[in-house]
């Protein structure tokens, strides 16, 4: 379904005189799916952490309440449908799912996957349809901006449960549906944008993703994570399969890599690869748990790492895809150090200085592993032909 300007107009929380005008203001569209039900005591991935982004963003003024028609919350996103779930996961899954709200709803929490980290309570199913929703609405509303205009908003989906470990059959690693990987099947389905980019800068591999396209040419899946981290996938070698082959390429990174290893991927791999695909949209799964205070993994991105990604990503979109451009939130543990990360992509993205050095205390960091960074870029380069 296209949306109009008209629908945009009303959808959005601002309001709305001249679309075009608005349209070409708007420099970031979030939407909020916090799922405050899918929460159990003392988890990593707890129904605060939607909620903390909000509460800083409020603090630092970048909501529509202070920045008018420039910064657009997305409010009246549709609920994904079975059928946009089943673009990527098993109906067989969709349905078990669904099935295990009845016992969820009389046990409380409970634990879905194999290796027992991933919970499940009588929300869990409905919460993460809206999730997915929510991603599904940006993109009809950035595509839809970019008709009108050369600088369509950059889309931010707050939403979770995560998605990118879910694999097609099944919840994994936090996730129940790969928001990102489910939206890009839509951008292709809904708007006919064939060829779709996806950077996976989280931690840890987006292995659900990587699954649902391992043999697609037209679904680049980029992923940066922690060489050995959860959930061990994700080695250089692994290029894609069949007519797939070279449109899968990940990066395992070395423990201790923070904002100049990151900086050096982002120029010597992402741009080339991006630049060769040739893109219609760029989907991006922002996880901030690469955060040197995160307590899930051990990289150490500062805030202004990632006002960095968001500034170049925003970048690359407008360079190669016409600004189609939409960030997923997926992982991030630390509630201080995500939702400043956030509120500096935000500030990113509407032009404004960053204001990293506030958080960014030089104590927190120690030298990073670059002779073991420039053997893993050199590494890739080669085997990518980069
Ligand atoms: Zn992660």
């Amino acid at each position: 379904m296209l949306v109009t300007s008209r629908t945009m107009c009303f959808e959005a929380s601002t309001p709305c005189s001249s679309a075009e005008t608005d349209e070409s203001r708007a420099k970031v569209i979030y939407s909020l799916a916090p799922a405050m039900g899918h929460n159990a005591e003392g988890h990593p991935e707890c129904s605060s952490r939607v909620s903390a982004i909000v509460s800083a963003l409020e603090k630092a003024r970048l909501t529509p309440q202070f920045r008018g028609s420039e910064i657009v919350q997305l409010k009246n996103f549709r609920t994904a449908t079975v059928d946009d779930i089943a673009n990527v996961h098993s109906k067989s899954y969709v349905s078990a799912l669904e099935k295990a709200m009845e016992w969820a709803s009389v046990q409380g929490v409970m634990p879905i996957d194999v290796f027992g980290d991933t919970y499940a309570t009588a929300t869990t199913f409905n919460e993460s349809l809206a999730a997915a929703g929510a991603g599904l609405s940006l993109v009809d509303y950035v595509v839809a901006a970019s008709k009108i205009t050369k600088n369509p908003p950059v889309g931010f989906a707050l939403i979770r449960p995560p998605g990118h470990h879910a694999i097609p059959k099944g919840p994994m690693g936090f996730c129940f549906f790969g928001n990102v990987a489910i939206a890009a099947r839509y951008a292709q389905q809904a708007h006919g944008l064939k060829r779709v980019f996806i950077i996976d800068f989280d931690v840890h591999h987006g292995n659900g993703t990587s699954d649902a396209f391992y043999d697609d040419p037209d679904i680049f899946f980029l992923s940066t994570h922690q060489d050995g981290s959860f959930p061990g996938t994700g080695k250089f070698d692994d290029l894609g399969h069949g007519n797939g082959k070279g449109a899968t390429l990940n990066l395992p990174l070395p423990e201790g890599s923070g904002d100049l290893a990151m900086r050096s991927v982002f120029d010597q791999v992402i741009v080339p690869s991006a630049q060769r695909f040739k893109p219609d949209i760029i989907l991006v799964s922002a996880g901030f748990d690469a955060h040197v205070l995160d307590p899930l993994a051990n990289f150490q991105f500062g805030t202004g790492t990632y006002y960095m990604l968001a500034m170049s990503i925003k970048q690359l979109a407008k360079d190669l895809c016409g600004g189609r451009c939409v960030f997923f939130l997926e992982g991030g543990y630390n509630l201080e150090s995500l939702s400043n990360s956030v509120v500096e992509s935000f500030r990113a993205f509407i032009g404004e200085p960053s204001a990293a050095a506030e958080h960014d205390d030089p104590s927190f960091f120690h030298d990073e592993p670059s002779l073991k960074v420039k053997q893993a870029i050199e590494r890739i380069k080669h085997l990518h032909s980069l």
